[in-house]
């Protein structure tokens, strides 16, 4: 048998041990992990709606209406006209013909790309794509192509070189670098070669184009530039679940096909409320929006006149470059020191040397909460290896 202690004790050698923090009370800035009061710098609540007072009311409102739990899978008899709903106002928020709601992004990326694509097929898949892309990726047992991150042109290579049916995923915004996919290139190379596109918009939904529809929009592109949609409902729209949008055909074929949304259990119609609810707000409040990018220009110009590294991100996400899996953690254990959360970030989820703290920002922060952040970074700059400090941006 295998020796799991063993290997348990090998990842805590090499810095790679994972532990949870037991949270109470609602996902807030100020949160009370382990039975501490933090800061928290490390959720995907963007737009600060997952404590959302109007949000909430929504979803107790509708409880008694619908009940609690979906009670069987969509295709049996767990289709509420409250997922209905929420999926004819996903299809219009985001500018598509139509929508899927899914429980999980993780269970949208498994089941819609094992359904697109199958053995003899190609998938051309960018290399930091989040794992459930990857995931969904080996369970459609079509031959896997990474390309390097953002590198349109050997993309642009490959599919050149590659017969049959072909399939490009992205991220629109990387979920550990904050960076965002070159949609518009990558669009236009799909097109030429024929390829279908699908972009993964956990992180840009909400955040990102006009009134919060996500980066697809951003970059101008519709339905016949990007075909495939998908979003998550558990970072800035606050409450969980995701969606598949596009075409009806396209839609239909998933009703067929996608096996993380035939077998398995409706979400609470409930929650599809209050996520309608969410959008709402998401499409009406600009001004969420506009906080949120001030926080992340006064974190990004306050961090980097300390000489911390960034990444080329606008987006919350604003990870600081360490390297060593031990030096990031000692880190992210010394802003703790100072009641900070922010969780470091090591491999594999990153690539090999790429440890890193992966601050996000939210519009629920605010300013002076930022500016607490960046005290308690220029206390811990001796912590940064020296190949992590970069020179000093004056601002
Ligand atoms: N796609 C990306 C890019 C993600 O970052 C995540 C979650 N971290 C998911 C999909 C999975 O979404 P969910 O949390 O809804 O399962």
């Amino acid at each position: 048998m295998r020796d799991f202690g063993a290997e348990i004790e090998q990842r805590k050698q090499a810095g790679l041990y994972r532990t949870r923090r037991l949270v109470s009370g609602p996902q807030k800035p100020e949160l009370i992990a382990d039975g501490k009061p933090l800061l928290s710098f490390c959720s995907n609540d963007y737009l600060g709606l997952a404590n959302h007072a109007g949000n909430i009311s929504a979803l107790s409102e509708a409880l008694p209406e619908t009940g609690l739990g979906g009670a069987a899978s969509h295709l049996v008899c767990g289709h509420h006209d409250a997922h209905h709903q929420l999926e004819q106002r996903l299809a219009e928020f985001t500018q598509r013909s139509s929508a899927l709601f899914f429980s999980t992004g993780y269970m949208a990326n498994l089941g819609v790309i094992s359904a697109l694509a199958g053995r003899g097929d190609t998938i051309f898949s960018d290399r930091l794509n989040h794992a459930s892309i990857i995931d969904g990726c080996i369970l459609s047992r079509a031959k896997v192509r990474r390309y390097a991150h953002g590198d349109v042109s050997s993309l642009e290579a490959m599919l050149a070189q590659t017969s049959g049916h072909k399939l490009v995923v992205t991220d629109g915004v990387f979920s550990m670098d904050g960076d965002i996919a070159p949609l518009k290139e990558l669009a236009r190379v799909c097109k030429a070669h024929d390829a279908l596109l699908v972009v993964d918009d956990a992180h840009g939904i909400g955040v990102l184009g006009p009134q919060g529809r996500g980066s697809v929009l951003e970059a101008g592109l519709s339905e016949a530039d990007v075909p495939v949609l998908i979003g998550t409902l558990g970072k800035a729209v606050g409450t969980s679940g995701a969606f598949v949008a596009g075409t009806e055909v396209l839609m239909d074929y998933l009703v067929q096909k996608a096996r993380t949304y035939i077998y398995t259990t409706a979400m609470p119609p409930a929650l599809a409320k209050a996520t309608y609810a969410s959008i709402d707000l998401i499409e009406q409040d600009d001004a969420r929006r506009t906080h949120l990018q001030a926080l992340i220009a006064r974190f990004r110009a306050g961090a980097q006149e300390l000489g911390y590294q960034l990444m080329p991100s606008y987006t919350p996400i604003q990870p600081i470059m360490v390297g060593d899996n031990h030096a990031a953690l000692a880190l992210s254990r010394a802003l703790e020191e100072q009641g900070i959360l922010v969780t470091a970030i090591r491999p594999p989820t990153v690539p090999e040397g790429e440890a890193r703290l992966r601050v996000t920002l939210s519009a629920a922060h605010s300013e002076a909460q930022v500016d607490r952040l960046l005290k308690a970074l220029a206390r811990c700059r001796s912590l940064l290896p020296e190949q992590a400090v970069q020179e000093p941006v004056a601002v």
